[in-house]
């Protein structure tokens, strides 16, 4: 593979969904998506581990979850940060290992469609997303052998390319509902500016939470429970309650399912969905009303409102937005793909490539920073904040603190992010200890934290008595990783059989007819039995334009079945 001259390197931009992922570039003057080996720009999140070991990522692994759940992992998004370990054919990843295959699939179908190697992007996140998560963000570029830009917030990247698009937007709302996170960003456009006023939102909320809620109101109705039906089954039951949640739009809907008993079917409205949907949609308000409290405006301050994310596309989100705004929302730009175009967009800016060199984006911190302090004699873990949630970035802000005695040797810095006055409900960021030397006085020191345009935390702490004073950065290298388990997930990875991607058009068809035959019944399953031995056939005689074109006919056949 050819390298890019440093100054043709490709500008990319990469939205690492809960449930889809997609890589676009930014090439003569405007953002454009990459497709992937299928020729599609959506790439399921999805990873599993095909029966010759190789690993399989998008489509094919996307209908594994179905055939070979235990083999299989979606969703990994949602932990990323924690220390869950998820377990893939007998051997368990960590969500920034499963994120790493995602990016390295990214990477390869960059690389194929541009000519040249691919080094680095831009990658979103969700606004919301904790310092630790984004710095496994950053981790999982690293073993996917991509270095990240920058972290560009998911609806202030949706935010530019709206910008770039439309002209006549002010005060805008970005209401960002994708598979597992909710955001919500206020800003606003004096174009070439864009302004981010403020960002909040929920890291535990997204579409899969309202496909999971149906799931468990069907096994409900039926008399069942998640842990009594077997994991083939249930990731059955799943998908096609995915599906009835899709098109709940078009009308009511039926699952037809059969587990290891009687055949059974569950029958469902958009007022049935609604109901089961209620403590869901309770939990998308706070969010907003706090972005705009942090704006200091009102809904009717509002001069535009943006859906963003695949969940938008639910009616009763957007009626429910509707209703909340006293306005219709704006869907002009697809929400799946607004992202990654707003993250290219952002990589030529960076770049300062001149289509775009006008265009100026100041963002906020979205949450709360400071450090633990004690409240006179004896109430200690109180948080003490130094930058403010909604604070525009980059920042420097200082704050004075006092020794708790005269004899006092050292200081312990204990640095938090959250919106709670006790550290023990904050999420823990890093600590480290200053020297003192003893003045047998209370001394004085002021901590200046300093955040920039990535979301690096510097925190300075200075003697006022001596003015001595003490750097500590808060880098971006994982503070949950010694440097043993970064190496051992840089091994794991690099043992890992990747599927050849010139293979994956066949084994996503095979996967699909799998999967296909699995869900039917009858007629409909002999059928696809008949489609699946004729596949393998064509495959065995090894001749690509007879296997092309027999591919093309099946997929036909099977999207003409909904399957
Ligand atoms: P994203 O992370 O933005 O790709 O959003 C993925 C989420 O959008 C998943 O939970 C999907 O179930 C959901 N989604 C995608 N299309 C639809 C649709 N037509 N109706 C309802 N939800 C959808």
């Amino acid at each position: 593979m050819q390298d890019a001259t440093p100054a043709a390197a490709p500008l990319l931009g990469i939205d690492l969904g809960t449930t889809n992922s997609l890589i676009a570039v930014w090439q003569q003057g405007r953002a454009q998506l990459i497709p992937n080996a299928l020729g599609e720009v959506l790439t399921p999140s999805v990873v599993s581990i095909d029966d010759d070991g190789s690993i399989l990522v998008g489509r094919a692994a996307r209908s594994r979850l179905t055939t070979h759940p235990d083999r299989s992992v979606a969703a990994f998004k949602r932990f990323m940060g924690s220390e869950k370990r998820l377990e893939l054919g007998g051997q368990a990843f960590s969500p920034e290992e499963l994120s790493a295959l995602v990016l390295g699939s990214l990477k390869h179908d960059a690389e194929a469609f541009l000519g040249c190697a691919v080094h680095e992007a831009v990658i979103s996140v969700p606004a919301y997303f904790s310092d630790e998560q984004r710095k496994r963000t950053v981790f999982a570029a690293e073993l996917a052998g991509l270095k990240v830009q920058r972290l560009i917030n998911e609806p202030t990247a949706a935010a530019m390319a709206y910008g770039l698009h439309e002209q006549k937007f002010e005060r805008t709302l970005i209401f960002d509902l994708g598979g597992g996170t909710f955001d919500v960003t206020v800003l606003e456009y004096a174009l070439p500016l864009i302004e981010v006023h403020a960002s909040t939102g929920d890291n535990f909320l997204g579409g899969e939470d309202f496909t999971e809620a149906l799931l468990q109101a069907c096994l409900k109705d039926w008399g069942m429970t998640l842990s009594s039906v077997e994991p083939q089954a249930l990731a059955s039951l799943y998908d096609s309650i995915e599906l009835l949640k899709c098109k709940l739009g078009e009308g009511p809907q039926t699952v037809y399912w059969k587990g290891a008993g009687e055949p059974r079917e569950w029958t469902l409205d958009e007022l049935g969905a609604q109901t089961i949907w209620e403590p869901l949609l309770g939990r998308v308000r706070a969010p907003i009303e706090q972005a705009l409290r942090d704006a200091r405006l009102s809904p009717r301050d509002l001069d535009s409102l943006v859906l963003v994310g695949g969940a938008t596309r639910m009616p009763v989100v957007q009626q429910m937005v509707a209703k909340l705004f006293g306005r219709l929302p704006y869907r002009h730009l697809d929400p799946d793909t607004i992202v990654a175009l707003g993250a290219a967009s952002q990589a030529a800016c960076k770049a300062r490539d001149s289509a775009i060199e006008e265009l100026i984006l100041t963002d906020v911190c979205p949450y709360t920073l400071g450090i633990e302090t004690t409240r006179g004699a004896n109430i200690s873990g109180v948080f003490s904040p130094i930058i403010e949630r909604n604070t525009v970035i980059p920042t420097s802000r200082v704050q004075r603190f006092y020794t708790s005695h005269e004899q006092q040797k050292t200081i312990n810095v204990e640095v938090y992010q959250g919106e709670r006055p006790w550290v023990r409900d904050n999420i823990f960021i890093d600590s480290f200890v200053v020297e003192l030397t003893p003045m047998d006085k209370i001394q004085s020191l002021d901590i200046r934290f300093s955040y920039d345009i990535n979301g690096l935390l510097e925190v300075d702490v200075t003697l006022v008595d001596t003015g001595k004073r003490h750097s500590h950065s808060i880098d971006r290298s994982p503070t949950g990783l010694d440097e043993e388990a970064r190496q051992n997930s840089h091994q794991r990875l690099a043992g890992l059989k990747i599927h050849p991607r010139d293979a994956l058009p066949n084994r996503t068809l095979t996967a699909r007819l799998e999967r296909a035959w699995m869900q039917c019944l009858g007629d409909e399953r002999e059928q696809i039995g008949t489609w699946l031995s004729d596949f393998s056939q064509v495959l065995a005689t090894q001749q690509s334009s007879l296997i092309a074109s027999q591919r093309q006919q099946l997929n036909e056949a099977l999207d003409a079945l909904n399957l």
